[in-house]
């Protein structure tokens, strides 16, 4: 079996064994969370030997061109000495701002000490200085000059349990991406566009939403905000404020007892969404069946854009 080697730690691959696993298994320090080829974290830079092309597959093509690959999904069929990404793909960042949105939705604003192109809900992989690393979706515009982040807290989360507890303005971080298709795209502004959401799965919406809207959209906007209880509705008031003076949008909170899960008041409204454009984040289950339902009820997948939450390996 081929062997991979990372500094002072090596290993021989097991059958079916991934490159990260097998650097962990050496004892490696090698930063990772979805263990599934898509937030980022644990991608590595080829010194020596051949990437398959899978593992360098979503990157930008500078990166490939660098030998840059993702270690989650590399399963090389030769020895290969890997080292850490330079600095080209790990952005400097500070925590400039902490402020709870809810009693369990933190905000969170970074600003990055370099250049940081990206595009409202699309999202990032944050790693903090101990290497733990959390994707989360980008709530704010670029115009806007930082990075601001929803983050749910959850009992026990590692990188949650920090920034409700512990992170404070001034803290490092470094910030891998942008990745993911969930942004708006200017060009087809009469378009009807369905915002779906459950809890954070707000942020990237609250993001493309006010994006949309500052490229003067003017066909429909619809946003579903999906929660178990009223607290989970957090931004209540600011959107149903802009609801007021924004003719053309329309906010639909939804609660799981009283109006049922939101691909059903979702589905119900819009029995025939071929031709609309579909936003759904969050809750993995719910966003992979409503994106299965749509397509079923005749929209083209070209116009569904989905980020599953899904949570780290
Ligand atoms: C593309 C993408 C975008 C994301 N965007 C956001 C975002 O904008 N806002 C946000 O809050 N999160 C977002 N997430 C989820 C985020 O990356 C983390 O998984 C989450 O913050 C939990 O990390 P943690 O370290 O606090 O918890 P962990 O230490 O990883 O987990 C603690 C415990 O909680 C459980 N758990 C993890 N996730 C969930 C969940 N969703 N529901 C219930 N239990 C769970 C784990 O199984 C574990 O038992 C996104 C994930 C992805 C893949």
């Amino acid at each position: 079996m081929p062997s991979v080697r990372f500094g002072e730690f090596a290993s021989e691959l097991q059958v079916g064994e991934s490159t990260l696993d097998a650097l962990l298994r050496s004892g490696a320090a090698v930063s990772y969370s979805c263990k599934a080829g898509s937030c980022g974290s644990c991608m590595l830079r080829a010194v020596e030997g051949g990437i398959p092309a899978t593992a360098q597959t979503g990157l930008k093509d500078s990166w490939k061109a660098r030998g840059y690959f993702l270690a989650c999904v590399c399963h090389p069929e030769g020895d290969i000495t890997c080292a850490p990404v330079d600095a080209d793909a790990q952005v400097p960042a500070r925590v400039v701002s902490l402020d709870n949105l809810s009693s369990d939705v933190v905000r969170l604003r970074l600003e990055c000490d370099a250049p940081f192109e990206f595009s409202a809900g699309q999202y990032i992989t944050m790693v903090r200085p101990d290497g733990l690393a959390r994707s989360y979706s980008i709530a704010s515009l670029p115009s806007e000059g930082f990075l601001e982040l929803q983050v749910r807290c959850l009992p026990n989360g590692r990188m949650s349990d920090w920034v409700r507890n512990e992170a404070q303005a001034g803290d490092a971080v470094k910030v891998l991406g942008p990745s993911g298709d969930c942004f708006y795209v200017p060009g087809k502004p009469e378009q009807t566009l369905i915002l779906i959401g459950t809890g954070t799965g707000l942020a990237p919406l609250y993001g493309i939403l006010r994006d949309a809207l500052s490229h003067g959209h003017s066909g429909p906007i619809h946003l579903f905000h999906g929660a178990i209880r009223e607290e989970g509705l957090y931004l209540r008031e600011e959107l149903a404020q802009l609801a007021a003076v924004k003719s053309n949008f329309e906010y639909i909170p939804t609660l799981l007892n009283s109006d049922g899960p939101v691909d059903q008041v979702v589905l119900k409204r819009f029995p025939k969404p071929a031709g609309s454009r579909a936003f759904l984040c969050g809750d993995p289950a719910i966003v992979q069946s409503l994106k299965k339902k749509l397509f079923l009820q005749g929209m083209d997948l070209r116009d569904i854009h989905a980020d599953a939450f899904l949570p780290a390996a």
